[in-house]
């Protein structure tokens, strides 16, 4: 690619990204593939030459999309909110094309000096004490990029370790560095994230999970309990892992009591604010981190609810002397005129290499300015608030957790199987995607407020769908209705109805380079057969095996048009029951290409004491010659049992393009559904 080309596809791509975010609320949120799926969507060998930029690009559809979770659709409640925004994107493009590593000052000045600016700035926006900064003289503590916040977490604690065996050792000359480590303990309540653990697991340290009270909180006398009992035990308390929003029930740990039991110890206090770290930005949330002061650490991850996109975890510490301890190997050819006279963030953190991730940030902090972000802190909890209130109104549902932030917590009363059942069958809808957590041993669904662009009307939806999928279930549990897939799991796909209207596009790529007539996905509610005309439905393998064996193919052969290039053959296999490969060269009528031709194969075989058999044409050679033909021919529309079928008058092609099909469905009504674009699964019901 040359500088124009370079032009022209950057700006591309920028349209492609904006159409991206602006129609997402049209996509699935949670893909409906099965793993291995992409397996088959691309060569098993990199291309030898290089390819055209348009054919790459062609592929982030055909390959990528479908298989995406989309994080910044408004449908998204799962997790915590990774949400990105233009000044964001447009930074790290900046940054990315610079591409400093700016490990040392001297590696790339501008990258140490912006990131020790904005972290500063950051600081202050959030209410940290003026330890924390590196603009405060009489501290040597300052702000620093990690990539995750897990990383804060480890970076911390092997700092807090390095300190303590050395203070421990101070007076204990005797005792090795092993020794002491092993005596080392550390603690965090047991609601902190798996990454706690997980730090203690790789440190080398005993954690303790602490028990947390009714709120979810961790309280000062459960702390001093435990320090006491391991001090007894001839232990050597050394860290804290305290939380400011936790990721199960979004609770707080008390700082202003476990606080002063940790200097009064000299327990390293950290603080994960991952998620509530952005909330502290609005003033009226600082009260959850009253007690910060006590704080050895603090971090919170602007990559979550700040609208900066991933990787950007911000981390603060008084004493960046215990992080020089630690992680100071010093070596010759990283050494500058400057050592010691400026900071090199290379001894901050783990990795020596480093992005210059400030820049991203700073963009976000200009572009929005503190009130911009305050904004969206507080609709994103007012979103929250919003639905906690319908929650609260349909007595079916209990609000198991107090909600202080953007998430609800939520479940069906009674048993955990009713709530993980209703999860589960609202996830399998992909028309909203959450995730559960356990509190207290009770099986809840958290519903966080992802995207800046959210609405009471997706809100309103939401709640509908979640209503809706529980009186469903409960029908079904009674036998008062019979749940019908097909009708009830509708997502209409707006992107595959554009492709559809892009005719031109369409047709183009089914004669040049899919051509074929034949299609079979083992993706679920897909369309597993379609030629030019028709289409016939299947949810069943089997069955569909074996009505493909009752059609008399020798006398009505299905037309195909063989694929015309080889790389193009490979590339969609297991999509497609595609005879076209059946060139003459090749032995039919059961060769192996590792396709569905196979896989058919595999399951009559499974069934052969049906004495099913695939009855190819017996001269396909000729076949082979009709590349460009137009597929008007039908084949005999195979009506399964659990299927309709109908006439297709779209552009469809190897599952690729969406359209129209007129479809008479199992109880003989007419109407017309949509393809999704991507996977062949039915998008839409209209009746007409
Ligand atoms: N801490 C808390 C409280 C979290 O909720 C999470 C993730 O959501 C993490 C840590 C881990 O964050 P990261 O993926 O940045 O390591």
């Amino acid at each position: 690619m040359d500088f124009e080309q370079y032009r022209k596809h950057g700006k591309e791509m920028v349209d492609y990204i904006a159409d991206y975010l602006q129609n997402i609320r049209e996509r699935r949120v949670l893909p409906n593939v099965k793993p291995g799926y992409m397996r088959h969507l691309v060569p098993d060998h990199a291309p030898q030459m290089g390819e055209d930029w348009n054919q790459i690009m062609d592929d982030v559809e055909r390959v990528i999309m479908p298989g995406i979770t989309h994080w910044q659709s408004p449908y998204m409640h799962a997790y915590f909110p990774a949400l990105n925004s233009f000044p964001s994107l447009l930074g790290d493009m900046l940054s990315d094309a610079i591409n400093c590593i700016g490990f040392t000052w001297a590696s790339s000045p501008a990258a140490t000096e912006l990131e020790t600016i904005v972290m500063d700035w950051l600081g202050k926006m959030i209410g940290l004490p003026s330890e924390f900064l590196h603009s405060n003289k009489q501290t040597m503590g300052g702000g620093v990029i990690q990539t995750t916040a897990s990383d804060c977490t480890f970076v911390t604690l092997l700092a807090a370790r390095s300190d303590a065996i050395r203070r421990y050792r101070a007076n204990n000359n005797d005792l090795e560095d092993a020794e002491v480590n092993a005596r080392l303990v550390a603690y965090c309540s047991d609601q902190a994230h798996s990454s706690v653990e997980k730090a203690g697991l790789i440190g080398l340290v005993k954690m303790r999970f602490l028990p947390s009270d009714d709120n979810l909180s961790l309280r000062g006398s459960t702390l001093q309990k435990a320090i006491d009992e391991d001090l007894q035990a001839g232990l050597i308390p050394f860290y804290l892992c305290a939380t400011l929003g936790t990721t199960g029930a979004c609770a707080f740990d008390n700082l202003k009591e476990i606080g002063p039991i940790c200097d009064a110890e000299g327990v390293w206090m950290h603080i994960d604010a991952a998620y509530a770290g952005t909330a502290f930005l609005c003033p009226e949330y600082r009260k959850f981190m009253l007690g910060v002061e006590h704080a050895q650490s603090f971090a919170f991850n602007p990559s979550k609810w700040m609208m900066v996109h991933f990787d950007c975890s911000a981390m603060w510490v008084k004493n960046s002397g215990a992080l020089h301890k630690t992680f100071n190997v010093d070596p010759l050819y990283l050494k500058h005129e400057n050592s010691g006279a400026a900071i090199d963030y290379m001894h901050w953190q783990i990795a020596l290499s480093r992005r210059f991730r400030a820049l991203k940030l700073w963009f976000v902090i200009r572009s929005f300015g503190v009130e911009g972000l305050q904004k969206h802190v507080r609709e994103g909890v007012r979103l929250a608030q919003y639905f906690e209130a319908k929650v609260r109104k349909d007595d079916r549902f209990d609000l198991p957790a107090v909600r202080h932030l953007g998430m609800v917590v939520f479940r069906l009363k009674g048993d955990n199987a009713k709530t993980e059942e209703l999860l589960q069958a609202i996830n399998r809808s992909g028309k909203l995607h959450m995730v559960p957590a356990s509190i207290k041993g009770n099986y809840v669904i958290r519903f966080t407020i992802t995207s800046q662009y959210t609405t009471e009307k997706d809100i309103d939806r939401d709640w509908e769908i979640i209503q809706k999928t529980h009186a469903r279930l409960e029908s079904e549990e009674t036998g008062m209705i019979t749940y019908n897939l097909l009708e009830d799991e509708v997502f209409e796909d707006v992107h595959a109805k554009e492709v559809a209207k892009d005719k031109e596009k369409t047709t183009w790529r089914k004669s040049r380079e899919f051509g074929m007539s034949l299609v079979l996905s083992n993706v679920p509610m897909s369309p597993k057969v379609v030629n030019g005309s028709y289409a016939a439905f299947f949810d069943n393998m089997v069955e569909f095996a074996k009505e493909i064996t009752r059609t008399d193919y020798a006398e009505k052969p299905i037309r195909l048009s063989p694929r015309r290039r080889i790389h193009l053959r490979d590339q969609s296999k297991q999509q497609s029951l595609d005879i076209a490969p059946l060139y003459a060269n090749r032995n039919h009528p059961f060769f192996k290409q590792g396709s569905l031709d196979s896989k058919v194969e595999e399951i009559l075989e499974s069934y052969s004491n049906g004495g099913y058999s695939i009855k190819y044409p017996q001269d396909l050679s000729a076949l082979a010659e009709t590349e460009q033909e137009e597929f008007t021919d039908t084949i005999r529309v195979v009506v399964p049992t659990k299927g309709i079928a109908g006439k297709y008058d779209g552009g469809i092609s190897n599952g690729e393009a969406g359209g129209k099909m007129r479809v008479q469905t199992r109880d003989a009504s007419n109407g017309v559904r949509l393809f999704c674009k991507h996977c062949g699964h039915v998008v839409d019901v209209d009746e007409i």
